[in-house]
């Protein structure tokens, strides 16, 4: 009987896994892969001020080539649970559509990968010509400090290796099969900071008005970054926050600040990002104002994985079973990708993430079985080559 990967998004479903809480999934997942040979291992990472996270690697095979699958069981809370038309933590099934938290983000996602797996490895009596792989997390929804970073480090350590990596995150934006992450923008936060000096409003002339440098320096760091790259939108910088903190109507303030996020294409380095928006203060101010940048530390680079054999046999794959050509984007938000291609090259491809995070979270019934039939392809392919 081949592996039913709606059994296994429901049972996924039914674990009360909301960041950082276990809730039972990766459990269930070790035992359903242990059953099939794999050698599973746990690994709970902690550090102060952190919640200890419990995360899962598994593998079959003892050679190269080792693909890997990676996801995250851990979900965001459900919000007002009693406005679901299907209780979020159930796995109902109704009007061919499987309701509940993580049902796309991305419980649905692992159990396509696990029962594509599964599937490949009973046809082929249980061994695959290479090996495969999952790295599961309990800690991407969260600050994700104790989950794939650390895990990805632990594997290293094992000795592990891998050589090319899906990720089933939600990457289709309308449709299944219309488009595969193969990359994403850096983030970075800053603040910006102008000094003054605190004084009376009816003498100005004995004060430092820190808001006038604060909107001069505003307007000359929202010039254009760059004008894209061959795989990505231009680079943005968006201010978020303008503070001055003054409840005084009489008073000019001694400081005002300005909150920023940048997102970033492959044209910049996190390092030459902060030089470039340095540089333009500083020809902006040209002496007359003080000012500093404080900058957050990111973890979150740039990454892209260029078109190439692999991207080649995602994509056919997912023609094959769809009739879809997917487009390679770059667009969105940043995922575990960024820790993963420190190892090997990574595409994300998984459900249609129009629901993700939302009330009535749920994919189709068709696009989990559609989804488990292209990940089968992609392993038949991958270890055919
Ligand atoms: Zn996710």
């Amino acid at each position: 009987m081949p592996a039913d990967p709606i059994a296994i998004a429901r049972n996924l479903i039914r674990c009360r896994s909301v960041t950082p809480d276990e809730g039972g999934a990766l459990s269930y997942l070790q035992d359903l892969l242990a059953r099939a040979s794999f050698d599973v291992y746990r690994a709970i990472f902690a550090e102060p001020g952190t919640a200890p996270v419990d995360n899962l690697y598994a593998r079959i095979g003892k050679v190269a080539p080792n693909l890997l699958f990676a996801g995250h069981t851990d979900v965001v809370p459900a919000g007002n649970e009693a406005i679901w038309s299907h209780p979020p933590f159930a796995g109902e099934l109704a009007s061919e559509r499987l309701y509940g938290r993580g049902a796309v983000d991305m419980k649905g996602g692992i159990a396509c990968f696990v029962a594509a797996a599964l599937d490949y490895l009973a046809a082929k009596g249980g061994k695959p010509n290479g090996s495969i792989s999952f790295l599961i997390t309990g800690d991407e929804e969260g600050v994700a400090v104790n989950g794939t970073v650390k895990l990805l480090n632990w594997a290293a350590e094992r000795g592990e290796t891998f050589d090319h990596c899906i990720l089933g995150e939600p990457s289709n934006v309308e449709v299944l099969g219309d488009t595969i992450k193969a990359g994403r923008r850096g983030s970075l936060n800053g603040t910006l900071i102008v000094s003054g000096r605190q004084g009376h409003v009816a003498y100005p002339e004995r004060a430092d008005n820190p808001i006038r440098g604060l909107v001069a320096l505003i307007a000359a760091l929202q010039a254009p970054l760059d004008e894209g790259s061959e795989q990505f939108s231009p680079s943005h910088l968006e201010f978020t926050s303008v503070d001055v903190g003054n409840a005084t109507v009489n008073l000019i303030p001694g400081e005002a600040r300005a909150r920023f996020n940048i997102r970033y294409n492959d044209r910049h380095s996190q390092t030459a990002l902060k030089t470039l928006i340095e540089r333009r203060a500083k020809a902006a101010a040209g002496g007359r104002f003080r000012y500093a940048f404080e900058w957050q530390p990111s973890n979150a680079d740039v990454f892209v994985t260029k078109p190439g054999p692999f991207t080649d046999l995602a994509i056919a794959a997912i023609a094959e079973i769809t009739g879809r050509q997917p487009k390679l984007s770059t667009s969105g938000g940043t995922s575990d990708a960024r820790f993963i291609k420190n190892y090997c090259s990574v595409l994300e491809f998984g459900l249609v993430g129009q629901t993700m995070h939302q009330t009535d979270e749920s994919t189709p019934v068709q696009d989990l079985v559609a989804l488990t039939a292209i990940y089968r392809r992609i392993i038949e392919k991958y270890f055919a080559g």
